[in-house]
């Protein structure tokens, strides 16, 4: 039986297409296996968001051919339709697949016999994944993005926003819950631009919140210009949809936000964040478990609505003055975490054509004071948890051997006293929280 490993670099949704990559070798009767140097075909599902994802596979694919001579090496992803990379990578690449064509004739490892009744080029989401977990999984609602950043490559690696039928997302939904996932996660470049037929981001929330069963519903991520007040107000009034919602700023200063073309002021992304917390803050917690509603209500405590956001620094032009409004704006937002990044210049997307003036020093220095600021204002947030119940989905085992999970507000609990059961992976417990730090909580088994 031949074999295949698939090597994924970058966000959930190329974790998610890898998932289906996966489904669709195995029903063409390839195993799975976990070293790159024996298998047979080896997929690389690439990541072109900023220079330092592009410059892993620089290094690996060689090294995987050099190792493994006789192996197939695909490239997927974001990257597979740069001229550049294709004539740096073309002696160590034998197939180059956009990942829509993975079941069509670009890609011969596949029969396509199980498979012939869906037009996959633009449908392949339909492909049923192989979930990488057996309780949290990544549903996608689309692919692509129409809003151009002038900083990001995803509208030209991934086409535009094509989205799938709500029935086809609620029917996937509804066999995972039954099969007893606890987590679904809704995933698109921008998830609340959704739009089928009259179907909107808000009516299909709330379509999925209605399954019956125990589950946390997460979505990522939404576009602040698209966070229409229907959307918050589904999400109040939802039983199962976590409080917490990324939402990326970017920046915090007008002008580089009118020059990255993100389509809103500071004051508009203030404004929003204020009215998010306002109206999810005002709901009761979440309390799904009808026969224990009481004792819940009792129990657990109400978690603040946790906002999350990725921010750039360095970007082209950007002044110390206008650095200065972002550091402000993550002083006022008070985020529970936010990913800070440097800019880095991607071919053929409009700001690389601007100087990109910000010294390497420069963007560092701007990251770390970011940083600084974070570590403040997430310690701030998490300290209200101290000595709290609050329900969390226990994940897994972390090198030490012990047990971690999530909150509904995405915040990583990890137990702090042993021992700990296995059994408890993949369930929902109620813990209390017995410190904080910065970037998490911890608890212990009474
Ligand atoms: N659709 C999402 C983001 C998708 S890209 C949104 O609109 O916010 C994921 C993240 O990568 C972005 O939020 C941005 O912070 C970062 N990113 C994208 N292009 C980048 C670039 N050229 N340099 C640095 N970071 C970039
Ligand atoms: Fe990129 Fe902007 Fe689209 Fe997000 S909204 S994927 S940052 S172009």
């Amino acid at each position: 039986m031949k074999t295949y490993h698939i090597i994924t670099i970058g966000c959930q949704m190329n974790k998610s297409d890898s998932e289906r990559l996966a489904s669709i070798l195995e029903k063409n009767g390839y195993r799975k296996t976990d070293n790159k140097y024996k298998a047979d075909l080896i997929t690389v599902n690439t990541c072109g968001v900023r220079q330092m994802a592009e410059d892993r596979i620089y290094g690996l694919i060689p090294e995987i051919k050099r190792k493994n001579k006789k192996a197939k090496i695909i490239l997927t992803g974001c990257l597979v339709n740069r001229k550049d990379v294709r004539r740096r990578l073309e002696k160590y690449v034998d197939i180059w697949m956009m990942i829509t064509e993975m079941t069509n004739d670009k890609f011969p490892m596949t029969n396509q016999c199980q498979i012939s009744n869906v037009k996959y080029q633009n449908d392949y989401l339909k492909i049923v994944p192989k979930y990488e977990s057996k309780f949290s999984a990544y549903v996608p609602i689309g692919n692509g993005c129409d809003n151009f950043c002038s900083y990001c490559v995803v509208p030209y690696a991934r086409g535009r926003e094509v989205y799938r039928l709500a029935k086809d997302i609620v029917d996937e939904a509804k066999n995972l819950v039954n099969r007893g996932y606890k987590e679904i996660i809704l995933i698109a470049q921008n998830v609340n631009s959704y739009k089928s037929g009259k179907i909107d981001f808000a009516d299909l929330l709330k379509q999925l919140d209605n399954i019956k069963g125990d589950f946390w519903l997460r979505f990522i991520t939404s576009h602040p210009k698209d966070m229409s007040d229907k959307l918050i107000k589904t999400i109040a009034g939802s039983k199962n949809i976590c409080r917490h919602i990324h939402l990326p700023v970017q920046a915090g200063d007008d002008k580089v936000l009118n020059k990255m073309n993100r389509q809103y002021a500071r004051i508009d992304y203030i404004k929003l964040v204020k009215k998010v917390r306002q109206d999810l803050n005002d709901q009761f917690p979440i309390f799904n478990d009808q026969k224990n509603t009481k004792l819940k209500i009792q129990n657990l405590w109400k978690q603040p609505v946790a906002i999350t956001t990725d921010i750039i620094v360095g970007f082209p032009g950007e002044t110390k003055k206008q650095f200065d409004n972002s550091a402000k704006l993550m002083k006022e937002v008070k985020f529970d975490l936010a990913y800070i990044v440097r800019y880095s210049p991607r071919p053929g997307t409009a700001a690389f054509k601007m100087a990109d003036n910000v010294t390497k020093l420069e963007k560092k220095r701007r990251e770390e004071k970011l940083m600084e600021i974070l570590r403040k204002t997430a310690l701030d947030n998490n300290k209200k948890y101290i000595g709290k119940i609050v329900k969390v989905l226990v994940e897994g085992k972390d090198k030490r051997g012990k047990l971690f999970g999530s909150t509904e507000t995405a915040k990583v609990v990890k137990i702090s006293n042993a021992p700990c059961n296995d059994k408890l992976i993949g369930e929902f417990a109620d813990v209390k929280i017995i410190k904080v730090m910065d970037f998490g909580l911890e608890w212990e088994i009474a």
